[in-house]
């Protein structure tokens, strides 16, 4: 018989979040391959000497896959987990996982907190379709140009990005994306100082930068995605322009076009002049 791995979720703040059964697995297999085993070793106190411990992470994953598929083959049951939340969510165990399956040995997941969806299920932008891009370059350049790659993408994206780098990814976004989408900065979720804030990109960029605070820990990046073309098609851009730029002031006007059509700010100030 061979052995099962599971995919064991973890808490990403609030250790209340550390399922039942997440901790019964954990305490039930022989070996527990972690992306920082000593960071893991602080979830299971009690057990952490009485278990296999192996190190799994970016650098050695190839080489560990052998190793780990050995013990499986034992019939060794083993659990994959990360430093925290769900793994292979940004964090290394994809090759792993793959290198399982394709050996037809069971693979099983124990779910629970994944920064993503939990900053999605608050953020109250668009879920039926979503975007998840993980980090971003940490070079401007490099940065701009993957944004400006996504900039039709219809649906939410999302970005892990440390907090610390939130002033400088938020001034890309503009940069590339224009100031006007919906954005939603999810801070710290399910720990002490948890934050979310929405606005456009513009106001975040602000009020992130002007407060230091936003600045500290772990955060999600949320980005209203382009409207989506089917909706923009449909939409007839010119009857809209001429019924907005008649009841707003022309910076109103071509703001609400950007935001209902997608379109872009320039294009949409150039029909509303048009409309007047
Ligand atoms: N596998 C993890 C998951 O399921 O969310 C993500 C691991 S990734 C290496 C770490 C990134 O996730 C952080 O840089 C941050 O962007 C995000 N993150 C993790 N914990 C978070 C939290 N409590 N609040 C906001 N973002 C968090």
């Amino acid at each position: 018989m061979t052995g099962t791995l599971y995919v064991v979720a973890t808490p990403i703040g609030n250790l209340d979040d550390f399922s039942a059964r997440a901790r019964d697995t954990l305490a039930r297999v022989a070996v527990i391959a972690a992306e920082d085993t000593r960071t893991s070793r602080k979830l299971l106190p009690a057990r952490a000497d009485a278990v296999q411990w192996i190190a799994l992470h970016d650098h050695n994953e190839s080489r560990t896959v052998e190793r780990l598929l050995g013990l499986l083959r034992e019939g060794r049951d083993i659990a994959l987990v990360s430093d925290a939340g769900t793994p292979l969510i940004s964090d290394p165990g994809y090759r792993l996982v793959r290198a399982v399956r394709a050996a037809g040995i069971t693979v099983r997941p124990i779910p629970g907190a994944c920064a993503l969806i939990a900053a999605l299920s608050v953020a109250g932008l668009a879920t039926d379709r979503f975007w998840f891009e993980g980090f971003l370059p940490p070079r401007h350049a490099a940065r701009r140009t993957r944004l400006t790659a996504l900039a039709d993408v219809d649906g939410t994206l999302g970005f892990y990005v440390p907090a610390r780098d939130l002033p400088a990814v938020l001034g890309d976004a503009v940069a590339s994306l224009g100031g006007e989408r919906e954005a939603v900065v999810a801070r710290e979720l399910t720990k002490v100082f948890e934050t979310v804030l929405d606005g456009t990109l513009d106001d975040l960029a602000a009020r992130v930068s002007d407060d230091a605070d936003q600045q500290r820990g772990e955060a999600v990046l949320l980005i209203a995605g382009r409207a989506s073309e089917a909706a923009s098609t449909r939409l007839d851009c010119a009857l809209l322009a001429r019924e907005l730029a008649a009841e707003l002031p022309p910076a109103r006007a071509a703001r609400v076009l950007t935001r209902v059509t997608g379109m872009a700010r320039r294009e949409a100030f150039a029909m509303v002049e048009q409309a007047r």
